[in-house]
């Protein structure tokens, strides 16, 4: 009541604590709370008509020290039941000056009533500019200042990097522009230059080709005429000359067509059983005569119809034989074709020619494919070579989609391999030669084992039943010891160790063997041995490397109980006697050349005639009607072509076949001749 006489309505009385031990930091507020119309300065009416509210506000603990610290807004509200609403206690005001104490009547709408004597305390603080960390703001604001130099940097470097890039292009359009314009011109005398080599190169093959067409030509002739030993010898060393030197020129020109990429290679379709054994059968005079063995297989199971380029996998071939030969000096050399083992669509071929020859070194055994390089330089004196054959042969068979490679030991031998993809044709149902020799019994009777496996696999794919044995003494217990062997067949070979073929063949006879006789033999022994074949009535005999085709025909032959003998080998000038020559026109101006043809067809038909310029060519032509014309290329007057195409005109000569003589031989040549 003594508080509520010396207060006004709604004033605060704020008491501090008491004693020391709150220092001032506990606070009684008191208030009046009552109708302010109906205050007076009378004790009694305040006390009657007005309540006093006191709350003990712990400073330290509610707001700490910061009661009175500026920029906190401090409001403290009352509810209690008794009141009809909310009562400000205590509202500080803190941005404006220290303004004390104040009670208010707060009045707010959608008031909702606490609890019995609750209070709800509000502190804000605001922040004063004094109160803000200014090193902070520092801080930022030079960050700031830092960020946007940064940026405006950027955009300036930006704008430098585009201006410097658009002159740099200019430049580089500029040296772009000078350096094509250098490039077509280096392009222009590089073609130039290789225009002019691919003409040197022609007319350097024609210019070399030329004379030497005459000397190996002549020589030849001369040694046909009647010579003393001596002669005979001096002309074998100039023919033997003109030879190696054709193949040097054909080397170094195939070397610098394929350095040129002017050799472009054919896709035709051949024969591949053909192609092969030919390619053996030209040297299997010079194999016989050596003493060396030369033996070829073509693996039964592949297809022999090809697309590719046959001459230039023979030149492969050839080359690889005639070293393999070169370096042998006994033993064998053994062709062989076959699937390639990693190809899956049996498209590339393995070729491989094994000898059992001096052998490489395993130092040189990659750097014998490199162009003019031989293991030993002193072996050119020896055998010969000029390095380029194994070079070529790997260009040419890396064109034909393959490889080459060698195996080799020295003082063992040597294989050469090579692959080559030459795609399958598809032929009509080819006619089955297979199983022609069907429930024939066949005796091969030689000392190598490798020919013997090669024959006995040509036989068994034909249906034959084969036995085999190295010499007489092996037949002898092979009869011994099966008695129901009773060979339709015996091939016997001529050469073997312990007696020759003739001699074995006496042996068989004498003891009564009914069977048909085959002999085989080398080249280079058919000549000696052609009348004690037909003395010791021998059925057929089969020259060594022996082809597929000629093997099995032979048998079949010899089955049927035919004599074959004039039939097999070659066939001799005699045969040819009942031809009528053909009457053939030779156009040529080189006098050599025309010595040289004309002596050739001097010996083997003496219908012809000679014109030395086109025009005579075309006159001669007119009269003479030949059945066929050679026509020179380079004429003085006018060209061979333009020769051909006026003859062409003349319907009576229209279908005379022509055939181009020239020592042209550059890519394209032959396609250039053959389309008129
Ligand atoms: P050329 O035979 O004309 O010298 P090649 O390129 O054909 O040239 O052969 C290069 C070299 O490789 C030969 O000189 C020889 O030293 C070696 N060589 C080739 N084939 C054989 C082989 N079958 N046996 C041993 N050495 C060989």
């Amino acid at each position: 009541n003594a508080l509520a006489s010396i207060l006004k309505s709604g004033e605060v009385l704020t008491l501090a604590g008491e004693g020391n031990e709150l220092e001032g930091k506990k606070y009684w507020m008191f208030k009046v709370v009552g109708v302010d119309k109906v205050m007076s300065k009378e004790v009694d009416e305040i006390t009657n008509n007005h309540a006093l509210i006191g709350v003990l506000v712990d400073s330290a603990k509610l707001f700490d020290s910061s009661v009175t610290s500026t920029g906190l807004a401090l409001t403290i509200f009352s509810n209690a039941s008794s009141l009809s609403a909310r009562q400000l206690l205590y509202q500080k005001e803190s941005i404006k000056e220290d303004n004390g104490w104040a009670v208010a009547l707060l009045e707010e709408e959608g008031m909702t009533q606490f609890p019995s004597y609750s209070i709800k305390l509000n502190i804000k603080k605001e922040l004063g500019w004094q109160e803000v960390d200014k090193e902070l703001v520092f801080n930022a604001l030079l960050i700031g200042v830092g960020v946007t130099l940064l940026i405006i940097a950027l955009v300036r470097a930006k704008d430098q990097q585009s201006k410097e890039l658009k002159q740099r292009n200019v430049v580089i359009e500029r040296q772009v522009a000078e350096q094509t314009k250098e490039l077509a011109l280096t392009r222009d005398q590089a073609l130039e230059a290789s225009r002019v080599k691919s003409e040197f190169l022609a007319s350097m093959s024609h210019e070399i080709r030329t004379p030497l067409n005459a000397i190996i030509g002549m020589s030849s002739l001369l040694e046909e005429t009647p010579l003393n030993t001596e002669q005979k010898n001096y002309i074998s060393v100039f023919k033997k000359a003109g030879d190696t030197l054709l193949s040097l020129v054909n080397d170094i020109l195939d070397l610098s067509k394929i350095e040129a990429q002017q050799l472009v290679l054919e896709n035709i379709s051949f024969n591949l059983l053909e192609t092969v054994e030919e390619s053996v059968e030209i040297y299997a005079l010079k194999a016989a005569e050596n003493d060396v063995e030369l033996l070829c297989h073509v693996d039964e199971e592949i297809s022999i119809n090809r697309m590719g380029d046959s001459a230039r996998l023979r030149q492969i071939i050839l080359n690889l034989i005639s070293n393999a030969l070169k370096f042998t000096e006994q033993g064998e050399v053994v062709v062989r074709v076959s699937e390639e083992p990693n190809d899956k669509d049996g498209e590339t071929l393995r070729f491989s020619v094994s000898d059992s020859g001096i052998g490489i070194p395993a130092a040189k055994l990659d750097a014998i494919f490199a162009s003019f390089t031989q293991v030993d330089s002193s072996t050119t004196r020896k055998y010969g070579g000029t390095g380029l054959g194994l070079s070529i042969s790997r260009s040419l068979s890396e064109m034909m989609g393959g490889r080459i490679w060698v195996e080799s030991e020295e003082g063992k031998g040597s294989n050469f391999c090579f692959t080559a993809k030459l795609d399958a044709v598809e032929t009509e149902a080819l006619e089955a030669t297979n199983n022609t020799l069907t429930g024939i019994t066949v005796l091969i009777v030689d000392d190598n084992a490798v020919c013997r496996d090669i024959i006995k696999s040509k036989l068994l794919a034909n249906g034959a039943i084969v036995h085999e044995a190295c010499d007489a003494e092996q037949v002898n217990t092979l009869f011994k010891n099966k008695d129901e062997i009773k060979p339709d067949i015996i091939l016997v070979d001529f050469k073997m160790p312990t007696m020759n073929g003739f001699e074995f063949i006496e042996e068989l006879k004498s003891r009564g063997l009914s069977s048909k006789l085959i002999m085989m033999l080398g080249a280079a022994d058919l000549n000696h041995n052609m009348s004690r074949i037909k003395e010791a009535g021998i059925d057929a005999y089969l020259i060594k490397p022996i082809k597929r085709s000629e093997l099995i025909q032979q048998l079949e032959f010899v089955q049927s109980g035919k004599t074959s003998i004039s039939s097999a080998g070659t066939k001799t000038a005699g045969e040819n006697a009942d031809l009528k020559p053909l009457k053939i026109l030779l156009v040529e101006d080189n006098p050599d050349n025309l010595l040289t043809i004309s002596a050739i067809l001097d010996s083997i038909d003496k219908n012809y005639i000679t014109a030395e310029s086109g025009n005579e060519g075309i006159e001669k032509a007119k009269k003479e009607k030949p059945c066929l014309i050679l026509m020179d290329i380079q004429l003085p007057d006018l060209s061979g072509i333009d020769a051909v195409k006026k003859i062409k005109q003349i319907p009576e000569l229209a279908q005379i076949p022509v055939a181009a003589l020239t020592a042209r031989a550059m890519k394209g040549d032959r396609e250039e001749f053959l389309a008129h």
